[in-house]
């Protein structure tokens, strides 16, 4: 049976660390680190998940305040905010919580945040930076999979890796991130042909696809390692169920190690979320 790689205990260590680091900052440079949270209309999902990170930030002694704002606000009322929370030396962090209404433009607002608050590392000139190796702001789910991976494989030179899905916010830095340890990736997505064989092939399986249990036991090789990005809600018997990308039950007995969801890559990610907050309040201090 393939080791459980546990996200809740591994991002509790990542909080006392972030914690830490907050104490420090609030000592020696009286900075609270400040992370600002936009959320944009009702959607259940992004309130929870606003929720948390607020939620999160205030455990480990930052301040947090969430913005929001009407579904139907205009493009320019959302930059403005941005531009607002730009100027604001006390806001050290800007997260704008995805996805928007259909009205309003993601890019354009992505491109509005001051790429030293950008705490998604999703604004063009952090992704350019990540794509180049000299990254400061990593996108935050595939900095805490990095994390997890590093548990099983402390060295990744050399592994074959493949990444299920391509999208800007995991697969696309997910790849970077690997490549960057000197993996050998394969970026497998809908078009992928033998894509079963292709992915069997890897050492490292990083599953973000978004459709539950896609990736069973014929997708998997024997000890091969298995993140599973996937957060797929589910209705199982009238009631709702958070499903990974991966079929745990028939994808363990197979793999080396693996994560559950929930609890696995889902509090990697809050986690790295406060790791990017905390690093870019220090860059600020100059
Ligand atoms: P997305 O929809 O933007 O991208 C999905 C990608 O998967 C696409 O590139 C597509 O080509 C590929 N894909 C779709 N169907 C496929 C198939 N049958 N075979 C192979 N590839 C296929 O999704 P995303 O934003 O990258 O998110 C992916 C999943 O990860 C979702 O379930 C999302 O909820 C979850 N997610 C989790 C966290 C977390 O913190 N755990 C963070 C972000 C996203």
């Amino acid at each position: 049976m393939a080791q459980l790689i546990d996200g809740k205990q591994l991002s509790a260590q990542v909080l006392r660390e972030v914690a830490a680091e907050v104490e420090l900052l609030s000592a020696e440079h009286d900075v609270v680190p400040t992370l600002a949270v936009v959320l944009v209309g009702e959607d259940p999902a992004s309130q929870v998940y606003v929720r948390n990170k607020v939620k999160r930030a205030e455990e480990v002694g930052m301040r947090s305040i969430a913005h929001r704002l009407d579904a139907e606000c205009t493009q320019d009322a959302l930059n403005e905010l941005i531009g607002v929370l730009n100027d604001d030396s006390q806001v050290h962090g800007i997260l704008v919580q995805l996805p928007l209404p259909s009205h309003l433009n993601e890019d354009d607002v992505i491109a509005a945040i001051d790429p030293a608050k950008d705490v998604d590392g999703f604004h063009p000139l952090n992704v350019g930076a990540l794509a180049s190796g000299r990254a400061s702001l990593v996108p935050c789910t595939p900095q805490g999979c990095m994390i997890m991976l590093r548990q099983v494989h402390p060295d990744l030179s050399g592994k074959n890796a493949v990444v299920v899905g391509r999208s800007n916010i995991v697969g696309k830095p997910m790849a970077a991130l690997l490549l960057q340890e000197n993996c050998t990736v394969t970026i497998a997505h809908s078009r992928t042909k033998n894509i079963e064989s292709v992915s069997r092939n890897a050492d490292i399986v990083v599953a973000a696809a978004g459709r539950a249990k896609l990736i069973n036991a014929d997708w998997i090789g024997p000890g091969a390692t298995v993140i599973d990005v996937g957060i797929n809600a589910i209705s199982v018997d009238g009631k709702r169920k958070l499903m990974g990308d991966v079929d745990f039950e028939s994808v363990a007995p197979i793999a080396g190690a693996i994560t559950p969801v929930p609890g696995g890559v889902g509090p990697m990610t809050i986690a790295c979320l406060l790791l990017n907050t905390t690093r870019a309040a220090k860059r600020q201090l100059a």
